[in-house]
């Protein structure tokens, strides 16, 4: 190791080295508390934020949430199943993805992933669609899309409505359309690690008029404000962001474009400077998207790294570089609230009861999803963010291919 990499330390999006928080979220957020309203019912910061998030995706509805997970709370309910329904999801994603799906009365089925892309496919959630199926949750894993166009043509031959989970998405494109339009709801995150943040919040974005009015209700109590005789309509809650996050959110949705692409640049220079490291494989993207690069999820194989993704993490961890081999220990359902379906009391609501009279039981197994094992076995998760410089890519691409070299069977 040269004494000029062994000094780099990579920004984290954890504290102040790898986030974008300046003069332009500062002026905003003094614009807010001067103005003395802090709530996005009275304020005008919050509304601004939906409207040009909106029309950056092109699409005519946009609410903000106080986090992804509300965000797709919200879109569940939207979607309004009946107890004991079923919602189909990914084994991996955030729990934020599966939770709200239980909240609302249904059953989260797990559809496997492309072990390459790490995503949900067609195939793959053709195999959990039942009678009872409502809908199925797609998550853009590390900012990579799914293959949209056969999902959207199985879910619509089954009456299925599709949510996409963008809260690693931001840019994400399939066949020239953003992450996020493509199915009838799209949702994102503002949590501190994301492409953009305000610390936490999300967002929810659709076009139906119909799931517009029922997300916008939902986010608010269900309070019909503007209506000629307003009531509590439906159960909902209070999600409403606040002024002060939608002051930060304006000022980040400003530089989106350009973290974005710098996250893109810099994700596509290491997938140079490795091409040809034994092993060792960048992301693969289905045709015609553009990954956006939450994280760079660097594929290892086993078979000529010696210890596959551990090691390799392992050493790249004593480098200083913080990846996540494995990315997630356990596969979603394998996680103690599914496993022993720790919902409401001692009910085990809604995988038992009188909703579920007649149906199979729903069972989660390890072995019915080969491809997220895999998937899971074979990863190094990079951090990545947008404040890397070629010298924090050519350093992290020098300890990649030492760590490969020294393991290469
Ligand atoms: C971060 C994340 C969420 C949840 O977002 P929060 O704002 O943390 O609630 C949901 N899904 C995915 C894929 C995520 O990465």
């Amino acid at each position: 190791m040269t004494q000029a990499t062994a000094r780099i330390t990579l920004p984290s999006d954890q504290n102040a080295t790898g986030r974008s928080f300046g003069e332009e979220e500062l002026a905003l957020l003094r614009r807010a508390i001067e103005s003395g309203i802090l709530n996005c019912t009275k304020g005008t910061l919050v509304r601004e934020f939906e409207e040009r998030f909106g029309k950056l995706l092109g699409m005519p509805f946009c609410r903000t949430t106080t986090s992804g997970t509300a965000a797709i709370h919200t879109a569940v309910a939207a979607i309004d199943p009946e107890p004991g329904d079923e919602v189909v999801s990914s084994p991996i994603t955030d729990m934020g993805a599966i939770t709200p799906i239980i909240y609302q009365a249904a059953i989260p089925v797990f559809a496997d992933v492309d072990p390459l892309t790490y995503n949900v496919t067609a195939k793959t959630i053709e195999r959990k669609i039942t009678r009872r199926t409502r809908a199925v949750i797609v998550t853009h894993l590390f900012g990579g899309a799914c293959d949209m166009d056969p999902i959207l043509e199985l879910c619509g031959r089954h009456g299925i409505a599709v949510i996409e989970d963008c809260a690693q998405a931001y840019g994400t494109e399939y066949k020239g359309r953003p992450a996020g339009t493509i199915g009838a709801i799209g949702c994102f995150s503002l949590q501190q690690g994301k492409h953009m943040t305000t610390g936490e919040g999300g967002m929810v974005v659709a076009r139906d008029e119909a799931l517009s009015r029922r997300m916008r209700l939902f986010i608010d109590k269900a309070w019909g404000y503007g209506d000629p005789n307003p009531d509590h309509y439906f159960l909902a809650m209070n999600y409403r962001m606040t002024e002060l996050q939608g002051a930060v959110a304006l000022a980040q949705l400003e530089k989106l474009q350009a973290m974005t692409r710098q996250r893109v640049a810099m994700a596509e220079l290491l997938t140079r400077r490795i091409a040809g490291v034994p092993g060792i494989a960048p992301p693969k993207a289905v045709p015609g998207s553009k990954h956006s690069y939450w994280k760079y999820p660097l594929r290892v194989d086993p078979a000529v790294v010696r210890g596959g993704a551990d090691a390799l993490g392992a050493k790249l961890k004593e480098a200083g570089i913080f990846c996540a081999p494995r990315y997630i220990q356990k596969l979603a359902f394998e996680c103690e609230v599914l496993r022993d379906r720790n919902t409401f009391g001692k009910s085990k609501f809604p995988y038992v009861g009188e909703q579920r009279k007649g149906e199979p039981p729903v069972a989660y197994a390890t072995a019915d999803t080969p491809g997220a094992v895999e998937a899971l076995a074979g990863v190094v998760v990079l951090p990545w963010n947008e404040r890397y410089q070629p010298e924090h890519v050519e350093h992290i691409a020098h300890h990649v291919r030492r760590a490969a070299e020294e393991l290469c069977i």
